[in-house]
This record gives C-alpha cells, sequence and structure tokens, in this order.
C-alpha cells in the first residue's frame, strides 16, 4: 500500500475528541473542518512546558530520499501512548517544494503518519500562505516607498536585500528584474525569491512567543539602506502592524491526529539547510503544557538540524531538550560507504562497514551537547538480518543505546523499544544542553566552532564578499547573534558530493544574510541556494485528481 492508501484506510477521529483527551474545552478550539483546529495561545502554561520532557529526533546525513526522521517521531510518540506516557509528537508542516519535487511530502510514511495527510501535504490551514502574503506585504511597501515623492525614506533601491517569497520550487524566481514598465512601474533593480520555508517571516513566526513579540520582530526586519547608508527598518515603513494582522491565525499551533488517534501538533515549516529547520517555538511549548513529553523532529542531518534546534531555538526559548533519537538507515549508511543509491537495497555489509564513519561523526558531534543519544535504526524490507546484527554490534561497540524500529511497517508497535530506551534516557537526564558557541563570542569564532565540532571541518574561509558584509553586520550590533549556517543537507562539508565522513575539508563563506527581525545571522557555505529548483523529472508529473475528487500519487 502506498503511504496516501494507508492514510486513507483510517477514518480520522474528531479532532474534538482528540482535543478532549487532552483536557482542551471544545470552546478553545478554532475548528478547520472536522479534523483539524487551531489552538489558541494561552494554553501555553510556562510551569507545565518546565515539568515536561522534550526529545529530539534527528538524523545522519540524509539520502535525497530522507530517512525515516518524521516517520520514526509518529511512530516514537504512538509508541509512548501505548506504554501510556501522556505524548504528543510536534513536528513541522510540509512545503509544497518538496511535495511536488523529490522528496515527497512530511506528515511520515507507511503506519507511522499524521492525517489527514492529504491536507497537511498541501494547504493546511493556510499558515505558508499566509506567511508568504506578510513576506510580500513587506516588499510591496518597500517598492511603494521607493516611488514616493512625499513620504520617501530615501531608500537606495539597489541595497535592498528583501526578497519576495513563494512556496514553490521555481528556479525562475531565484534571480530576477523587477520593478519594469517605465515610471510608474519603479526603479528597476536585480532582486529575487526564496522558497517561503526559507523566508524569513517562517523564521520570525517560528521563533515568536506571542503577538507582541512577532510585531517586534516583523518591525526589526533589515530592509536595506539609504543613499546616506543608513539602515532602513520595516517598522520605519510602518508594515509590523498589518504584517502580524496577517499572521493572525498562523500563528496559533495546529492540532492533528496520528493514524492511531494520538495527538500530534504541527506548526511552521522552516528548511534546515536554509533556516533554522524546526516547528515553531509555540507549538513546542503548546505541547509541552498539554504532555508530559513532546517528541520534535529537526530537518535534515544533525549537522544542519540538531545544532539549529539547539543553539538556536532551545537556546532562544529558554528549553532542552532530554534525549536525542540518531535516526540512521542501513540504506544511507551503504550510500555513505559508497553503493550508488540505486543499488542499496541490496546486501552489502562491507559498504555498509564503510559507512560507519558517517554515523560516528554524527554521534561524536551529538555528544558534544551532553544530551543522551539513543541511535534508532529505521527498519527496511531492504535490510539483512546480517546487516542489521553487524550495524548493532557496532553501534554497541561505540557504546550508544540502539535500537531497530518499525515505525513504518507497524507503527507505534514497531517502536515500544525505542520508547523505552528513550524513557529511561530521559529518565537519566540531568543537565541542560552546553552549547556549541556562546554568543558573546565573535560571528567568527561561531563559525568555527560549529564548522569544527559539528561538521568536523580544519578552516572557515570567508570570500571578500562575506567579510565586507560581516563587517557591516557588526557594526550594526549584530555580533551577539546565533549564527544559521545555511549549507548543502547532502554532506558534512560544503561540497555534496563529499559522502561519508569527510575529512581535512574547508568550509567557504560565499557570502552573509541577516535575519535582523528573526535573530540571526546567515553565513552562507558552498552553492547552496535559498530558491531550490525542480528534479528532472519532479513528482508533480505523477499526482493527479479524478472525477470524484480521489487524488493519486501523492506519495
Ligand atoms: P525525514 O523526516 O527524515 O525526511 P520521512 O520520515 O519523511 O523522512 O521519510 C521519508 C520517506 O521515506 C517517506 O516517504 C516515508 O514513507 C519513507 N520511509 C520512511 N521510513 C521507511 C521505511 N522504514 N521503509 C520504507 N519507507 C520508509
Ligand atoms: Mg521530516
Amino acid at each position: 500500500m502506498t503511504d496516501l492508501q494507508i492514510a486513507q484506510s483510517i477514518s480520522p477521529k474528531h479532532i474534538r475528541d482528540i482535543a478532549s483527551a487532552l483536557a482542551i474545552p471544545e470552546t478553545q478550539l478554532e475548528y478547520y473542518g472536522q479534523d483539524k483546529a487551531k489552538l489558541p495561545l494561552s494554553l501555553i502554561d510556562e510551569n507545565k512546558v518546565d515539568s515536561s520532557n522534550l526529545v529530539l529526533v534527528t538524523a545522519i546525513t540524509p539520502t535525497p530520499a530522507g530517512e525515516g526522521k518524521t516517520t520514526t517521531s509518529i511512530g516514537l510518540g504512538d509508541a509512548m501512548c501505548q506504554l501510556g506516557k501522556k505524548t504528543i509528537t510536534v513536528i513541522r508542516e510540509p512545503s509544497l517544494g518538496p511535495v511536488f519535487g523529490i522528496k515527497g511530502g512530511a506528515a511520515g510514511g507507511g503506519w507511522s503518519q499524521v492525517i489527514p495527510m492529504v491536507d497537511i501535504n498541501l494547504h493546511f490551514t493556510g499558515d505558508f500562505h499566509a506567511i508568504e502574503k506578510a513576506n510580500n506585504l513587506l516588499s510591496a511597501l518597500i517598492e511603494n516607498n521607493i516611488q514616493s515623492k512625499t513620504k520617501s525614506l530615501g531608500i537606495d533601491p539597489r541595497t535592498v536585500q528583501w526578497k519576495r517569497c513563494m512556496d514553490m520550487n521555481d528556479r525562475g524566481l531565484r534571480n530576477i528584474v523587477a520593478a519594469l514598465g517605465g515610471k510608474a512601474g519603479g526603479i528597476p533593480r536585480e532582486t529575487g525569491f526564496n522558497i517561503t520555508a526559507a523566508s524569513e517571516i517562517m523564521a520570525i513566526l517560528c521563533l515568536s512567543n506571542n503577538f507582541n513579540d512577532l510585531k517586534e520582530k516583523c518591525g526589526a526586519i533589515y530592509v536595506g539602506d539609504t543613499w546616506e547608508g543608513k539602515p532602513v527598518y520595516a517598522r520605519d515603513l510602518h508594515a509590523e502592524g498589518a504584517m502580524a494582522v496577517l499572521l493572525k491565525d498562523a500563528i496559533k499551533p495546529n492540532l492533528v491526529q496520528t493514524l492511531e488517534g494520538n495527538p500530534a501538533i504541527i506548526h511552521g515549516g522552516p528548511f534546515a539547510n536554509i533556516a533554522q529547520g524546526t516547528n515553531s517555538i509555540l507549538a513546542t511549548k503548546m505541547g509541552m503544557s498539554l504532555a508530559d513529553y513532546v517528541i520534535t523532529e529537526a530537518g535534515f542531518g544533525a549537522d544542519l538540524g540538531a545544532e539549529k534546534f539547539l543553539n538556536i531555538k532551545c537556546r532562544t526559548a529558554g528549553l532542552s531538550p532530554k534525549a536525542i533519537v540518531l535516526v540512521a538507515t542501513i540504506r544511507a549508511l551503504k550510500y555513505h560507504g559508497g553503493k550508488p543509491l540505486s543499488e542499496v537495497a541490496q546486501e552489502d555489509t562491507e559498504a555498509l562497514e564503510k559507512g560507519f564513519p558517517n554515523l560516528e561523526r554524527h554521534i561524536k558531534s551529538l555528544k558534544s551537547f551532553g544530551i543522551p543519544i539513543v541511535v534508532s535504526v529505521n527498519g527496511f524490507t531492504s535490510d539483512t538480518d546480517a546487516e542489521k546484527q553487524l550495524l548493532k554490534s557496532h553501534c554497541e561497540k561505540l557504546g550508544v543505546a540502539v535500537t531497530l524500529s518499525h515505525g513504518w511497517a507497524e507503527g507505534g508497535k514497531g517502536c515500544l523499544d525505542l520508547a523505552e530506551k528513550v524513557v529511561e534516557a530521559v529518565a537519566q537526564c540531568t543537565t541542560q544542553f552546553t552549547p556549541t558557541y556562546s554568543l558573546e563570542d565573535s560571528v567568527r569564532t561561531k563559525i568555527k566552532k560549529v564548522c569544527e565540532t559539528i561538521y568536523g571541518a580544519e578552516h572557515v574561509i570567508l570570500s571578500n564578499e562575506a567579510k565586507s558584509q560581516l563587517l557591516r553586520y557588526e557594526s550594526l550590533g549584530y555580533g551577539n547573534l546565533p549564527i544559521c549556517i545555511a549549507k548543502t543537507q547532502k554532506s558534512l562539508s560544503d561540497d555534496e558530493k563529499q559522502l561519508g565522513r569527510p575529512e581535512h575539508f574547508d568550509i567557504h563563506i560565499r557570502e552573509f544574510e541577516i535575519a535582523a527581525g528573526a535573530g540571526f545571522i546567515i553565513p552562507i557555505a558552498g552553492n547552496i541556494l535559498r530558491m531550490p529548483g525542480l528534479p528532472a523529472t519532479p513528482a508533480a508529473e505523477h499526482i493527479d485528481i479524478d472525477e470524484n475528487g480521489e487524488i493519486v500519487g501523492l506519495f
């Protein structure tokens, strides 16, 4: 059965019943149909957040298909519920880019999914659209101010760094010339689009604590400079109020359910390679207010998702996970060991062994945070006994807890051993995580520490352009912000072709961007793009709807 067929074989409970199991009164729910609801921010209770247990699910360096973090998160959440632990799985909202591109959706897989799967993967409750509109409202206001004779702030159009955004992998919008068409069309200039998941508004929504904070962060967005070289912020355009109004519903976390009828919260969707990679702080705190355990996922490999989850999100929110689940697959390890992607389903213990260093590097990096780790091998039907045994004993030799889980094939039942190990790890955790860098470190030191401690790099090399941008951002007082490195997810290095555990490599910072509203500096490494393109054969070609409205081909 396909993921879609499995998802459609289960009739969802009314969302009111999911809410009532969490003791949320029906009057508090904002319904989006019968199986989705938004939750008011008033349900967040900081005291409960303090006593709840946060568990992070991350992964080794993934293959293009993904290694099963979402699937494992959902399976683990269901398994925890089977063990009688009050648990909510809290994850990100899918972006249409990957849905119509290559990777597929982000609602889990097999018997570990969140439903209604089709809605979640498409327009869901409209949060992405609202984010896009708030982003593009600011663009329109900037354009209008440049055009204005009476209210001009004197913005030098060449310095405007704010881009439009859209939730689609449209390579044609990556670099564009805007404002053509003569006098009434504005002053032509080079600009571009980011994918919505990489827009600063997405980052702001995911890092905001309440409406005031949201407004303040929107107001602090750095737009560009005046002809005199003075910085211009969104608040100078009086943009923040209207932007926040567009986000009035998007800021509220969405409640849905897993295939097993357990609660899941899905909210915000920044990518981990070009943004901070984890769901909103509000959703995490909402989950922690309503349950004793929250299972959450950070995107791509631990070098990107987990690092940013901890150093940016947890630090900002005052949160600390009590256990980290590191998802690995035998297929991906064989791929890192040199086996072509098309052959990873064939048994090959030699390639598997050659791929171990990638797993080892991620374990080593994660250990630097000081939080207990459990390796969860996401079982595929192609895995052989010899391969499973080899991987398990290798982890045991490394002294790290390991389990084989089968959330995809069996749902929660397939993750019971993982759940038990997670409960044990949580009970053992007595400390807060140790950040990789301190906010007082210089920006260069922060980058160096992440590159060395987490990627295993030797040196960091800044282009001349990056150096001058950094000087500018430091002079504007942004030197004490955390960093959000944009880097390929396909390698620990900034070169996507270097699989496994690359050694003796440097990280090249091409340029810097500033997310002054969200509150981080973005060093851009290698040739990563903030507006992806579609692959040669996009998933969109196989997605269809029939005369009865039945959807096919959506995974
Ligand atoms: P991630 O969150 O790490 O990107 P996902 O959980 O979204 O990965 O899984 C990526 C894809 O792989 C999904 O389409 C899912 O159905 C599929 N998948 C995950 N685990 C398995 C498995 N054990 N066997 C087969 N397919 C799987
Ligand atoms: Mg995922």
